[in-house]
C-alpha cells in the first residue's frame, strides 16, 4: 500500500457503509495525528469523543501492553481482578451505591441492546411500551436502530424491533405519552448526532418525577456524555438525579472497544443468569484498559478540566466572529458550532485542508470533542485553524465579510 493507492484499496476492500475515507492515519501522539505523508493534524473529534486522554497516552500504552502480557481472556465463565476493579469503579463513579450492577459489552450498541433487555425485562408482558426522543441516536444494531428516533435510518431495515415508540424531548411530549403500560425511557441527554442537542431546562429532573410516578425505567445514553466529557463524570450527575440505568462506552476505553450497561437500585435486579451475555464482554484486557483511562481522567482532574476548556472553545470561536457562525451548543468538551448555512462539510474539509479533525454532526452543525487533555496550546491551535477554515468556506461563498481591519472594527 502506497500513499497514493490506500483509497482504491479501501473502495475495493471495505464494505461501502461509510462515504470515502478522509484520510489513512498511521499515528497519533496526545491530540494530534499524523497521516501516511507524514502531515500532522489536530485532532479535535477524538474517534467521535473516544479518545478522551488522547493518542498513545502512556497510561494507556503500559495498560494494553502489561494487562496483554499478564492475562487478555478468560470467558464469562470466570472472574478477574480488572473486570472487579472497572466494576467497582463505574459504581462509584456513576453513584449507584452499593445495590448497583454492570454488565460489560464492547461497544455503545451492546451497551444499549443490554438495556433494552433490562427494559423488557421490567416491562414484561404488561409494559409492552417503549418510549425514545424523535432524533436520538442509540446505535445501529437491529435493537438499538429501533430505539433510534431517526426513521430515514430505520427505512432500509424495516420491520423494526416492536414496541418503541417516539416522542419529542419536551415535558408535555413525555407527560402526554406515558402511562402504566411503558417499561422505559431511553433519554440520550445531549443528541449528539443531531446535532449536539441539548434538552430543555429541567427536563431531566421531570422525567425521573413522571418515570418514577408511572412505575416506568427512566435510562440514560451516556455513550457520548459519559467519561467527564461534559464535566461531570456522567451528563445525568449536572440534573442531580438518579436514573435506574446509564450505558457507557466511547470515552471509557479511551480506544479499546468496551461499552457497558450500569443498573441502579431495583434495576439491578433484573437480569438473571442466562438472560444476556457476550463472549468479549468484560475481558481481562478491555477492563484493565479502561480502569486505567479512567484513574488517568481522574487523577489528571479531566472532568474539571473538559468543563474549563469547554468554555475557552465556546470564547475562542466566539472572537473568531465569523459571521458563519451562530454560536455553540452542548456542555463541556461535547460542542456543536451552529452555522448560519448548511456548509457544515464544507468547513470539516476545509478544516482538514488546514491541519484540523473536526465533523459535521448535520448540514448545519460543526461538532467538536477532543480529547480531554487538551489546553492552552491545543485551544489557539484550534482557534487559528478553525478561523482559517471559516475564512475559505466563507470565501467560497461569498459572504459579505469584513476584508480590511477598519472594516472588521467597523
Ligand atoms: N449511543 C450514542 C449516544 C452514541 O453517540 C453512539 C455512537 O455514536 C451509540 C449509542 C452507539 O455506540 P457504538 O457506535 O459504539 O455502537
Amino acid at each position: 500500500m502506497t500513499a497514493d493507492s490506500w483509497k482504491d484499496d479501501a473502495q475495493r476492500d471495505l464494505v461501502r457503509n461509510v462515504g470515502e475515507r478522509a484520510a489513512l492515519f498511521v499515528r497519533g501522539e496526545g491530540a494530534a495525528l499524523w497521516d501516511a505523508e507524514g502531515r500532522r493534524y489536530l485532532d479535535f473529534l477524538a474517534g467521535i469523543a473516544v479518545n478522551s486522554i488522547g493518542h498513545a497516552h502512556p497510561t494507556f500504552v503500559e495498560a494494553v501492553s502489561r494487562q496483554a502480557a499478564t492475562l487478555a481472556h478468560v470467558s464469562n465463565f470466570f472472574a478477574t481482578p480488572s473486570q472487579l476493579e472497572l466494576a467497582a469503579r463505574l459504581k462509584r463513579l456513576a453513584g449507584t451505591g452499593p445495590d448497583g450492577r454492570v454488565y460489560f459489552g464492547n461497544s455503545g450498541a451492546e451497551a444499549n441492546e443490554a438495556a433494552f433487555k433490562l427494559a423488557r425485562l421490567h416491562g414484561g408482558a404488561d409494559r409492552p411500551r417503549i418510549l425514545a426522543f424523535k432524533d436520538a441516536f442509540h446505535g445501529r444494531t437491529m435493537g438499538t436502530l429501533a430505539l433510534t428516533g431517526k426513521p430515514y435510518m430505520q427505512e432500509p431495515f424495516l420491520p423494526m424491533v416492536p414496541g418503541v415508540e417516539f416522542i419529542d424531548s419536551t415535558v408535555e411530549a413525555l407527560e402526554q405519552a406515558m402511562d402504566d403500560r411503558v417499561a422505559a425511557l431511553f433519554v440520550e441527554p445531549i443528541k449528539g448526532e443531531a446535532g449536539v442537542v441539548e434538552l430543555p431546562e429541567g427536563f431531566l429532573r421531570a422525567a425521573r418525577e413522571i418515570t418514577a410516578r408511572h412505575g416506568a425505567l427512566l435510562i440514560v445514553d451516556e455513550i457520548q456524555t459519559g467519561a467527564g466529557r461534559t464535566g461531570a463524570w456522567f451528563a445525568f450527575q449536572h440534573a442531580g438525579i438518579t436514573p435506574d440505568a446509564i450505558t457507557v462506552a466511547k470515552g471509557i476505553g479511551g480506544g479499546f472497544p468496551i461499552g457497558a450497561l450500569i443498573t441502579f437500585g431495583a434495576a439491578s435486579e433484573l437480569f438473571y443468569p442466562g438472560t444476556h451475555g457476550s463472549t468479549f464482554g468484560g475481558n481481562a484486557l478491555g477492563t484493565a484498559v479502561a480502569s486505567a483511562v479512567l484513574g488517568e481522567i481522574e487523577s489528571a482532574d479531566l472532568v474539571a478540566n473538559a468543563a474549563v476548556r469547554g468554555q475557552q472553545i465556546r470564547e475562542a470561536v466566539a472572537a473568531i466572529g465569523s459571521p458563519l457562525v451562530d454560536g455553540c451548543r452542548g456542555q463541556g468538551l461535547l460542542i456543536g458550532i451552529a452555522l448560519r448555512h448548511p456548509v457544515a462539510g464544507a468547513v470539516v474539509a476545509a478544516a482538514q485542508e488546514h491541519g484540523l479533525i473536526v465533523n459535521a454532526a448535520n448540514d448545519s452543525t460543526v461538532r467538536l470533542a477532543p480529547p480531554l487533555t487538551i489546553g492552552d496550546v491545543e485551544i489557539d491551535e484550534f482557534a487559528d485553524l478553525f478561523a482559517r477554515a471559516l475564512s475559505t468556506v466563507e470565501q467560497a461563498l461569498l459572504l459579505d465579510v469584513p476584508t480590511t481591519p477598519e472594516e472588521a472594527s467597523a
